[in-house]
C-alpha cells in the first residue's frame, strides 16, 4: 500500500510560490499520521539552487529546457512519469492557474481519482476526507479518499505555510526527464508581464475592493471617495475588470494580484475561491454584502449584512465626507 505523499512544487521564474509551502505543510501532517514522508517535485531548468530550499523529506529535481517556462503539457508529462515511478498515496497539486492545467490531466492519464478545489483535508474516523469547494464556494462536498492513489488539487491559502518546517530537504535526487519532453506539441515561447500599473495594489496598506454589487461604472466614484477618506486604494473583483471599468492592475485574485494589506474592505464581493486566493491573507478583512450566506463572510474578520450603498454613505459621514 502506497504511503508517501508527492507535492508538485510550484515555481515562477525561480521563486517558490507560497502555496507550495502550504501543500508541504499539509502533506507533512498527513504523512506523519502514517509514519511516512513527503516528496516534493521541482520542475524547471537551472533550478537546482531552488531545489535546495524546498523543505521536503526528499526533493526530486527534474531539469529540462522544455521546463524552463511553465508549459502545461511538459509539466503533465513530467509529473505523470514521477507518479508512475514513485507510486505515492497522494499527489498534491496547487489549485492555481498553473496547477489547474496539470492536476486533471495527470489524474486522467494515471487513471487515479481527482478531488479538485480542496479547502480542507482531514482524517475522520480513520478515513481521509477532502472537502471540495464547488460553485464558487456555494457548496462544500466532502469526498472520502481511499487508501489507494489519488490526486488532490488544493486551493491556495487553505492551509498555513508555517507547518512546512523551514529546514532544507534531507535529500535531493536528480531525475531523468521522460522522453516525451523532447516531442511536445505545446511550446512556451516567453513570459509576458502586464504593463506597469498606475497603482501597485500589492503594496497598499488599505484597500477598498468592489465587486459586482457596485452595479455600475458610475458608482465607482463612491468607492474612490471612500478610499480617499480612508487613505486607501480601490481594487476590484474580476468581473469589473473584464467589463473594462478598472484596469487589470486593480484585479485581486487568482488571475489578478495577491494582496496583503492591513485593511481590506470588500463591498459587494461574493467571495469566490478565485477572489479569496488573492486577499485572504489581509490582516483585517471587513466584508459588506446583502447575502448573509456569501462565502466572503467565511474569511472576513467583521461582516456587515447590508446594502453596500447604505454602509458607504454612513462611512462617508463618519469620515466627514
Ligand atoms: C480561472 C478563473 C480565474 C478567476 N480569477 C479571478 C480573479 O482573479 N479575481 C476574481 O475576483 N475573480 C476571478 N474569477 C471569477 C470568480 O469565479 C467570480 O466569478 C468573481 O470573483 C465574482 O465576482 P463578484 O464577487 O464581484 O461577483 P458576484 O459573484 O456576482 O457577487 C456579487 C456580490 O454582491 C452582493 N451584492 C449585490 N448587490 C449588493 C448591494 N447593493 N450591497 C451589498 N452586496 C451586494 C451579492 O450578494 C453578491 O454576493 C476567476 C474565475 C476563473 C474560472
Amino acid at each position: 500500500m502506497a504511503e508517501h505523499i508527492l507535492v508538485l512544487a510550484e515555481q515562477l521564474e525561480g521563486q517558490l510560490t507560497d502555496v507550495t509551502l502550504e501543500l508541504i505543510g499539509v502533506a507533512r501532517r498527513l504523512a506523519a499520521s502514517r509514519g511516512s514522508g513527503v516528496d516534493a517535485l521541482v520542475l524547471g531548468d537551472g533550478v537546482s539552487s531552488l531545489a535546495a530550499t524546498v523543505p521536503a523529506d526528499r526533493t526530486l529535481l527534474m531539469e529540462h529546457p522544455a521546463l524552463r517556462l511553465f508549459n502545461p503539457e511538459a509539466a503533465q508529462r513530467a509529473l505523470e512519469a514521477v507518479a508512475r515511478e514513485t507510486s505515492p498515496w497522494l499527489v498534491l497539486v496547487p489549485n492555481t492557474s498553473l496547477g489547474m492545467d496539470v492536476a486533471a490531466a495527470v489524474a486522467t492519464r494515471l487513471g487515479w481519482p481527482l478531488v479538485a478545489y480542496c479547502q480542507a483535508i482531514e482524517e475522520r474516523d480513520g478515513q481521509l476526507v477532502a472537502t471540495s469547494q464547488l460553485f464558487g464556494g456555494k457548496i462544500l462536498a466532502d469526498c472520502p479518499v481511499g487508501t489507494d492513489h489519488a490526486v488532490l488539487s488544493v486551493l491556495a491559502g487553505a492551509f498555513s505555510s508555517e507547518a512546512a518546517a523551514p529546514e532544507p530537504p534531507a535529500r535531493i535526487e536528480r531525475l531523468t526527464p521522460p522522453a516525451e519532453l523532447d516531442a511536445l506539441r505545446v511550446r512556451a515561447t516567453g513570459l509576458e508581464r502586464p504593463e506597469a500599473a498606475d497603482v501597485d495594489i500589492t503594496r497598499a496598506e488599505k484597500i477598498v475592493a468592489v465587486g459586482r454589487g457596485i452595479e455600475s461604472k458610475d458608482n465607482l466614484e463612491l468607492a474612490e471617495e471612500l478610499a480617499e477618506g480612508l487613505g486607501a486604494v480601490v481594487a476590484a473583483s474580476r468581473p469589473l475588470v473584464d467589463a473594462g471599468w478598472l484596469p487589470r492592475s486593480r484585479q485581486v485574485g487568482k488571475s489578478g494580484l495577491k494582496v496583503k494589506p492591513r485593511l481590506y474592505l470588500a463591498l459587494g464581493i461574493s467571495g469566490a475561491p478565485e477572489h479569496l486566493e488573492g486577499m485572504r491573507d489581509a490582516e483585517l478583512i471587513i466584508a459588506v454584502n446583502k447575502d448573509p450566506k456569501a462565502p466572503i463572510f467565511d474569511v472576513a474578520h467583521y461582516g456587515v449584512v447590508a446594502d453596500l450603498f447604505d454602509v458607504a454613505e454612513a462611512l462617508q459621514e463618519r469620515l466627514g465626507g
